[in-house]
């Protein structure tokens, strides 16, 4: 996976000082749009704040907070439409543009904190703090922010390029391209050799924690082409079969949509071969050990001796969801057995 961007627009979502660990959202949304056209009156914060499953709105005027930081009421045209509420009000996302590294930019952010009485945190950690509804609101919210501010010029003509209203696309007047905002396919794959699971760790990854396969797809391969060939390529293994398990948007390293399977080697045909590049190392695990580490919650405190026993992805990750599955399957057979 290649690094982060250094551009960290919209890395950060608000959270809640005053309740400890519920973290507050803010998205601005138009409370109604006229005959298409968005409404600035209408435009409003929405404050979300995460009490259990309970929400509770606090609404706050985003024209006001917009003129209180020497902003242009203007900039509500740069939101984009993100989704809607089930009582089918539409939910905008706008860049504050607090995160750049511009000198005014820090100084701006902390007014905003005591303004709206929240704190800047980091959006991965934001993601691992949400429930799923609010995590794909706001992952959705960023990536399409940022895919507008990669694109603000045509790759044909070179001239600046419009957003539409909602924000699904771009438009060049001169060369009449036109730009939709695009996900990464990455596949991620769980290896079994019927008893044992495979899993590996880049040198990326926090301490201790072991992943499935994952990598991205090339131009012109199919989901199956992709896996057998990361597999082939990151640990020598030929696989047998393999089978489409579930997807999800991933906002990181840029917006990639993950594509998880399970897949199953020969038994015998078990030798794994580490392609260093790409990895620090991979092991075959089995059914008791990653039972065990399933049931921990985040990083495990390191042991006597300073390492740190093995652990895996979060609840979020889809990691965590093919590992979970994997369990399942092989709990269920072996009872059968
Ligand atoms: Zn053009």
């Amino acid at each position: 996976m290649e690094g982060e961007k250094g551009n960290d627009l919209s890395k950060d979502t608000v959270s809640d000082k005053r309740q400890d660990s519920k973290p507050v959202i803010l998205i601005a949304i138009p409370a109604g749009r006229r005959n298409g056209t968005r409404s600035c009156e209408g435009l409003i914060i929405l404050h979300v704040i995460l009490s259990s499953s309970l929400f509770c709105f606090v609404f706050l005027e985003l024209e006001r907070i917009l003129a209180k930081f020497g902003q242009d009421a203007q900039k509500i045209e740069h939101s984009v439409l993100i989704g809607c509420s089930d009582q089918h009000e539409a939910w905008f996302a706008l860049d504050l543009a607090l995160g750049n590294s511009h000198s005014s930019g820090s100084l701006q952010k902390s007014e905003m904190e005591s303004e709206l009485q929240g704190a800047f945190i980091d959006l991965r950690k934001a993601l691992f703090q949400l429930n799923e509804k609010d995590a794909s609101l706001i992952s959705t919210a960023q990536a399409l922010l940022r895919w507008h501010d990669c694109h603000q010029f045509c790759g044909k003509s070179g001239q600046p390029t419009q957003k539409n209203v909602a924000g699904s696309k771009r438009v060049c007047a001169s060369s009449k391209m036109i730009y939709y905002p695009q996900m990464s396919p990455v596949v991620i794959t769980l290896v079994s050799d019927g008893t044992r699971c495979l899993l590996a760790r880049q040198s990326s990854f926090p301490k201790g924690m072991y992943s499935a396969l994952s990598g991205f797809c090339d131009v012109g391969e199919t989901v199956e082409e992709s896996v057998r060939r990361e597999v082939a390529e990151e640990v020598g293994l030929e696989l047998d079969s393999l089978q489409y398990s579930a997807s999800q948007h991933w906002s990181f390293p840029n917006s990639s949509l993950m594509i998880a399977c399970h897949a199953a080697v020969r038994p015998g045909q078990t030798e794994i071969q580490v392609n260093l590049q790409e990895l620090e190392t991979a092991e075959w695990f089995s059914l008791e050990e990653v039972a065990a580490a399933l049931k921990k919650k985040g990083p495990p405190a390191s042991q006597q001796d300073g390492a740190i026993p093995f652990w895996l992805p979060p609840k979020m990750a889809i990691a965590h969801h093919l590992i979970q599955e994997w369990v399942q399957k092989q709990s269920s057979s072996s009872n059968l057995a």
